[in-house]
C-alpha cells in the first residue's frame, strides 16, 4: 500500500503549472498524479478530477511524484466551494489509518460522507411581501397576503406558502410578477443558531461544582487532555460536562458530544435546548441528507458550535473543536464492526491530541481500558459519588432461582412477581430486564430435535412473533415462521425454548392482567421519532410494567420506576469471552441505575444460578474498585488489553478450503512478528463462522505493550496476494478475545 505522504515542507499553495498528488475515496492504493487546477490551488483544497470517464471528488495531498509520462497527466477539473481539508484532519485521518490499518482511500470516505459535495453553492427561492399592488382581488390572493401580513417579516419556500395559504404555487408566481410578493435567492446551507452558554445553567451541587469548575479550566487551557468523568447514574455528569460545554461556547470552540444510540438523542437534544437555548446540530444515520450536507458544511465553516452525534461524527471537517465528550465511554456500540474497524473512544483521543482539545469519557461503570489508563495518570480523573437530590442508589439483591419455584416456560420467579405486585399497588414502575430480542431465542422441533438456523450464516433463527417471522440477529434475513419442521417436515411440532423480550412480555400479562405493559426493544419500533414517543410516555407513566432489552440501559430517565428485575443476570457470565465479567457488570449496574432515581429508593433484583460467581457479588456488594481491581489482574496476568496488545485477523471466503489454505499460511510464515516477540493464534472459525454466506476464519495475534505491532502487521500481511473471493480484515483490539 502506497503511502499517503505529509511531508511538513511541501508547499502549501501550488501554482497552475505544479504537479499534485490527490487523494480520493477511490478503492485504490496510491494517490493520483494532476497538474494542479487553472488558478492554482491551496493544499488540503477539496477538488474535482477526471478518472477515466468519470469525474470524482478528491483532496489534495501533496506534490506530484510526475514519475511517468506527463503528457499523459490530466488536470484537476476545478476546486470545489467549500473549506480545504485541515492539516489537522489530514493527520487525524493518516494516523487513523496507520492504527487500524484501514487504506487512506476508505479514511477519506468516512471524512466525506456527505451527498452533493461537488454541487455549486446551492441557492433556493424564497418569498416575502413585496411593495406592488394585485391588479385584481381573489379569494386566493387575499389568502396569500394574509399569511405574509400575518408573519411579518418572515420569508417561506414556495411550498411552505402555498400550503399556508391553500393555494396553488402558480397563484404565488402570478403575485411575484406583479410585485406584490418579492421572491429572493437565499443560500441552501444556513448556519445553526448560536447557543448561549449563559442561557439556562442550573445552580450545581458542590460536589458537580467542583467538576464543572475542573473541567472548564482544562477547556480553557486550549491543549490536549483526557479526563474520565466518573459518577454513578443520576449523579449529574450530563449537567456537569455541559458546563464545559458552555466553556468552550465562551472561547468560541466548537464541542462534540458522541452518543452510544440514536434513540438517546432526542431526550438529550432538549437538554441542550434548556441548556443553551437552542437546539444543536444532530449527526447520526436517521438525520436527512440535505441536512447532512448543511451540518457538513456548516461545522466546516464554524456555522455549528456544537454537534451531537454518533461516532461518525468524528470524521467531521471541525474548524476550531475545543471538546469531545464521549458520554456512556464503554458502551460497545462505539467499536465500529463492519467497514472501517475503529473505536470511536480511541479515535476520539487521537483526534483531540491533534487539534489541542479535551475529551471527557463519561460512565457509571468506565470500561477496563479507560479505568487502566487514569490509574495510570495519563488521564485525569473526576468523581461524583452522590446521586442529585433525594435520589439514593437501589438497593440490589440476587434472587437465588435454585430455590425458586418456577415450572418450565416461566421466568418470572415468584419472589420477583410479589414485588412487581407490590409496586402495581402503590402506583409505580417496575423494569423487567431481559437482554434477547425476539420471542424466544432457539425453535425447536420436538418430533426430530432440529433447530432453525439461517441459511447464510452460522446462527440459530429467532422467533419474532410480533411479526410473525424468523429472524437471523447476524445478517438480518428473516422468513416466515413454517408450518413444519424444515428437516423432518413434520407438522405442529416446532416449539420456542429459552426466552426472549416479546415471552417475557407475554408471561408478564398473564401475571399482571390489570397493568399496562410497554415493550422496549430495537425491533418494535419503526422509527427513532416512535422510540422516543414510546420513553416519553413511559416517563411520564403511561405504562406500569416495562419490558426491555439493553435499550433501557442506556441513559434514560424513568421518575416513577422503583424496581428492576434482572431476568438473567447469568446470560453475560457464559461463554469464553474475556470481556463477559466487565460487560455483565456494566450491563447490571446500568439497568439497577434505571430504578429510584427520584425520591423513591429503588430496588434491583437480579435472578441468578449462581450468586457466588464473584461478579454477582461484586454487583451486588457495589464494589467497583475491589471488581476492577480484580478483572485488572486478571487481564495483567494473560497479558490481554490493556496490558498486552491484540490484532483479530478475519479472513473470509466463499471456499472454507481456501480460506482456511490462507490462514495456516500466514501462521506458518509469522517472522515479522516473531521478530517483534509477537505470537499467532489460529487459524480457527471465528465467533461467527459464516456470515451471508461467507466462511470466516480468525487469527489472533497477541504482543506486548509498547512494540511496532501495526508495522509488522502490514508486513506479515503484505505477504499474500489475495486471489478470488478472499478478503482479509485486521481488527486492532478486538472486542472479543477467544
Ligand atoms: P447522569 O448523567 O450522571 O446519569 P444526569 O445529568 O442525567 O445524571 O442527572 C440526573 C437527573 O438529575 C437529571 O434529570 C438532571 O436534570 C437532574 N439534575 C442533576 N443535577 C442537577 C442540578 N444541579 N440541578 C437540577 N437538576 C439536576
Ligand atoms: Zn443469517
Amino acid at each position: 500500500i502506497a503511502e499517503p505522504r505529509i511531508d511538513v515542507n511541501e508547499p502549501e499553495h501550488f501554482a497552475e503549472d505544479a504537479l499534485v498528488a490527490v487523494l480520493t475515496a477511490q478503492p485504490l492504493d496510491r494517490l493520483l498524479d494532476y497538474k494542479a487546477p487553472e488558478g492554482g490551488c491551496f493544499r488540503g483544497a477539496f477538488v474535482e478530477v477526471p478518472l477515466g470517464p468519470r469525474k470524482v471528488v478528491g483532496v489534495v495531498w501533496g506534490t506530484g511524484r510526475g514519475d511517468y509520462d506527463r503528457t499523459k497527466i490530466r488536470r484537476v477539473s476545478r476546486v470545489l466551494d467549500v473549506a480545504p481539508m485541515r492539516e489537522e484532519m489530514r493527520a487525524f485521518l493518516k494516523k487513523a489509518s496507520d492504527y487500524t490499518l484501514t487504506p487512506m482511500h476508505a479514511m477519506l470516505r468516512l471524512a466525506t460522507r456527505v451527498p452533493g459535495l461537488s454541487d455549486p453553492p446551492s441557492m433556493r427561492k424564497i418569498y416575502r411581501m413585496g411593495e406592488g399592488q394585485p391588479d385584481r382581488d381573489t379569494e386566493a390572493r387575499r389568502r396569500v397576503l394574509e399569511v405574509l401580513a400575518e408573519y411579518g417579516g418572515l420569508a417561506f419556500t414556495l411550498k411552505e406558502l402555498s400550503d399556508m395559504a391553500n393555494v396553488t404555487a402558480s397563484v404565488v408566481k402570478g403575485l411575484v410578477k406583479q410585485g406584490v410578493v418579492r421572491e429572493e435567492d437565499t443560500p441552501r446551507d444556513t448556519p445553526f443558531r448560536k447557543l448561549d452558554p449563559e442561557f439556562g445553567g442550573k445552580d450545581l451541587t458542590p460536589d458537580q461544582a467542583a467538576g464543572a469548575q475542573a473541567l472548564g479550566s482544562a477547556v480553557r487551557q486550549g491543549t490536549y487532555g483526557t479526563t474520565l468523568l466518573r459518577g454513578v447514574t443520576g449523579s449529574g455528569k450530563t449537567e456537569v460536562y455541559l458546563e464545559a460545554v458552555a466553556e468552550c461556547l465562551r472561547m468560541g470552540r466548537q464541542a462534540l458530544v458522541l452518543l452510544p444510540e440514536i434513540a438517546l438523542t432526542a431526550e438529550f437534544l432538549t437538554r441542550v435546548e434548556a441548556r443553551f437555548g437552542c437546539q444543536p446540530a444532530e449527526w447520526h444515520s436517521g438525520v436527512t441528507m440535505t441536512e447532512r450536507r448543511r451540518i457538513w458544511k456548516m461545522v466546516g465553516q464554524g456555522g455549528a458550535q456544537v454537534v451531537i452525534g454518533a461516532r461518525s461524527a468524528l470524521f467531521l471537517p471541525y474548524q476550531n473543536l475545543g471538546l469531545i465528550v464521549v458520554d456512556e465511554e464503554h458502551d460497545t456500540s462505539y467499536k465500529q464492526e463492519d467497514g472501517v474497524l475503529y473505536n470511536a473512544r480511541d479515535m476520539a483521543v487521537l483526534r483531540a491530541s491533534l487539534c489541542g482539545a479535551r475529551v471527557v469519557l463519561a460512565s457509571a461503570t468506565p470500561s477496563l481500558e479507560s479505568w487502566a489508563n487514569a490509574e495510570a495518570g495519563k488521564y485525569d480523573r473526576l468523581e461524583l459519588t452522590s446521586r442529585f437530590g433525594e435520589a439514593v442508589l437501589p438497593d440490589m439483591r440476587a434472587i437465588d432461582m435454585r430455590s425458586e419455584d418456577l415450572p418450565s416456560g416461566r421466568w418470572v420467579s415468584p419472589s420477583l412477581a410479589k414485588q412487581v405486585q407490590a409496586r402495581l399497588e402503590k402506583g409505580e414502575q417496575s423494569l423487567l430486564f431481559i437482554n434477547r430480542r425476539g420471542y424466544a431465542p432457539i425453535t425447536l422441533c420436538r418430533a426430530c430435535g432440529h433447530q432453525i438456523g439461517c441459511d447464510h450464516c452460522d446462527a440459530r433463527m429467532v422467533e419474532h412473533r410480533f411479526q410473525n417471522r424468523l429472524v437471523c440477529h447476524q445478517c438480518g434475513e428473516t422468513k416466515p415462521m413454517p408450518d413444519a419442521c424444515p428437516s423432518c417436515h413434520v407438522e405442529g411440532k416446532l416449539a420456542p425454548v429459552g426466552p426472549g423480550v416479546e415471552r417475557l412480555a407475554e408471561e408478564a400479562q398473564s401475571l399482571f392482567p390489570d397493568a399496562r405493559l410497554a415493550v422496549l426493544s430495537s425491533d418494535l419500533f419503526g422509527s427513532a421519532r416512535a422510540l422516543k414517543d414510546s420513553i416519553n410516555s413511559i416517563a411520564q407513566g403511561g405504562a406500569d410494567v416495562i419490558i426491555g432489552t439493553q435499550l433501557v440501559a442506556k441513559g434514560h430517565n424513568f421518575p416513577l420506576l422503583t424496581l428492576v428485575g434482572v431476568i438473567d443476570a447469568d446470560l453475560g457470565l457464559q461463554g469464553s469471552d474475556l470481556r463477559a465479567a466487565e460487560r455483565t457488570f456494566q450491563l447490571m449496574r446500568q439497568v439497577a441505575g434505571r430504578s429510584g432515581r427520584s425520591e423513591r429508593k429503588g430496588l434491583a433484583l437480579l435472578q441468578t444460578f449462581q450468586p457466588e460467581h464473584p461478579v454477582i457479588r461484586a454487583i451486588l456488594a457495589g464494589d467497583e474498585d475491589g471488581f476492577w481491581n480484580a478483572e485488572a489482574n486478571e487481564r495483567r496476568h494473560a497479558g490481554v488489553p490493556p496490558y498486552g496488545r491484540m490484532a483479530g485477523i478475519i479472513l473470509s471466503g466463499s471456499d472454507l478450503q481456501q480460506v482456511f489454505d490462507l490462514g495456516n499460511a500466514l501462521a506458518r510464515q509469522d517472522a515479522s512478528l516473531r521478530a517483534i516477540g509477537a505470537q499467532v493464534f489460529g487459524p480457527a472459525p471465528a465467533p461467527i463462522a459464516r456470515v451471508r454466506g461467507r466462511h470466516r476464519v480468525r487469527l489472533l495475534v497477541k504482543a506486548d505493550k509498547g512494540v511496532p505491532l501495526q508495522g509488522a502487521l502490514k508486513t506479515w500481511t503484505g505477504q499474500f496476494q489475495l486471489r478470488g473471493d478472499l478478503r482479509l480484515a485486521v481488527d486492532i483490539d478486538p472486542q472479543n478475545f477467544f
